[in-house]
């Protein structure tokens, strides 16, 4: 035997590679955000840290702030040189992810003394990859107070729920048709055995009142499996929602980045609720939200209807979502001529039936910014044969009559329980971001 042929080997780079403790930065924040309002109140944090307040009317409009709405968030900062038709640059973003949702009265049981949770499909959740996973409950609850209704954030962090796959000798199908799931019988997490509180008790017990005193909720399953670097060599950023927090993540760091020495436009964030569902809704990005604060912003800086124009018309929203990294084991199912690989930089997406708002004109800014940071960039369309996901882009677009580009970090596994990205993509999009907030 001749050990000494045997060379170590070390890891291989033959990409550039960006700065992975970005990356690693984020690992808590994943951890801290099991829903849209948990994501908005860590954001929150970060801002509160980086001497941002709270917006009222009248505040400003020189200064750092933020509007939050439930599972919304918008934030910016107006420096003492901006005017009524200072030019926006806005990053746009959204806190939700597909999963699964409890009922309203989702006490059940299917057999024996399984005591069951029904549960609602939110957004397209690949259902697969919530089976047999330890999953915790998130979310708010609206509970009767002594002046009107209060809202509070509920986490339960234990191993509460599971949805327990069917046994391959008694599912006759799966070797041929692999699995089928049907999302009303097949779904409903186990959480107990024979008697036991009902969902409305747990949760009384959880907030610290009557169950009578709980008024309606929005809670939601999570995978309890923490946020973490994998590979050989930590190439991969593997959590739950990477759709789209990580956006969100990097877009608030890149404006308490640019927050000290903004440019010429007015840097501002958007983070909408409800893009896994269509986005219209109070929060999503349909609705009045963003522009209503555009127009506090301005109405603050004496800003005339011409003003306002002259604003809009040189303005640039930057949608921020995940993009698809090409999967090694379905190669055929993407752009043969647009390979996008993780690690290889921020992806610029390009769709001609606008499914993101991406256009020549917008697309050159986003060219500009990665060639002036010095920062690898990838383009992504879809298969001509294959229908095309979206963004906040097409409906930020029509809501605010802004240039928008969409791009976002390359990834696998878009709507997992878990998914994957690259360790070194997020270092690069953050820079990318800042230039684009700095105008
Ligand atoms: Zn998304």
């Amino acid at each position: 035997m001749v050990w000494a042929n045997l060379a170590p080997i070390g890891p291989r780079w033959d990409m550039p590679t960006a700065d992975p403790s970005v990356a690693s930065a984020l690992l808590a924040d994943f951890d801290a955000s099991p829903s849209p309002y948990h994501a908005v109140a860590t954001m929150k944090a970060l801002l509160d840290a980086a001497g941002f307040a709270l917006a009222h009317p009248g505040s400003g409009p020189v200064g750092r702030w933020y509007h939050v709405d439930g599972g919304a968030l918008v934030a910016w900062v107006v420096g003492t040189d901006h005017h009524g038709a200072s030019p926006l640059r806005l990053v746009g973003a959204h806190t939700d992810s597909p999963n699964l949702r409890i009922k309203p009265q989702p006490d059940r049981s299917g057999a024996g003394a399984a005591r069951q949770l029904g549960v609602e499909v939110y957004g397209g959740v690949l259902l697969n990859s919530w089976l047999d996973r330890d999953l915790g409950l998130a979310g708010r609850v609206v509970i009767e107070g002594v002046d009107g209704p209060e809202e509070y954030l509920m986490r339960d962090d234990r191993a509460l729920l599971r949805i327990p796959q069917l046994a391959i000798h008694l599912d006759g199908d799966i070797r041929q048709h692999g699995l089928n799931l049907n999302p009303q019988r097949h779904l409903s997490p186990v959480w107990g055995l024979g008697e036991g509180p009902t969902f409305a008790a747990y949760l009384a017990e959880q907030v610290g009142v009557e169950a009578d005193s709980i008024l309606a909720y929005d809670i939601m399953a999570y995978d309890l499996t923490p946020a973490a670097l994998n590979g050989l060599g930590d190439e991969f950023l593997c959590t739950a929602r990477i759709d789209n927090l990580l956006s969100c993540f990097l877009a608030v760091r890149a404006l308490v980045e640019v927050a000290d020495a903004p440019g010429a436009a007015i840097p501002m964030i958007s983070l909408f609720d409800h893009e896994e569902v269509g986005s219209v809704s109070t929060t999503g990005a349909a609705s009045p939200l963003v522009r209503q604060q555009i127009e506090l912003v301005q109405a603050g800086l004496g800003a005339t209807v011409v003003d306002a124009a002259v604003s809009r018309a040189a303005s640039l929203v930057l949608s921020a979502d995940g993009a698809h990294a090409t999967h090694p084991n379905y190669a055929d199912r993407h752009e043969p001529e647009h390979q996008v690989s993780l690690n290889g930089g921020p992806v610029l997406k390009i769709n001609a039936n606008q499914r993101y708002a991406t256009d020549a004109r917008s697309a050159g800014v986003f060219v500009r910014a990665c060639r002036t940071a010095d920062v690898p960039f990838q383009r992504f369309v879809n298969r001509t044969d294959l229908a095309c996901g979206s963004t906040i882009g097409p409906a930020t677009a029509a809501e605010l009559g802004m240039a928008v580009v969409d791009a976002g970090c390359p990834q696998y596994a878009m709507h997992s329980a878990r998914e994957t990205a690259g360790s070194h993509d997020p270092a690069w999009f953050q820079i990318v971001l800042e230039q684009i907030l700095r105008g």
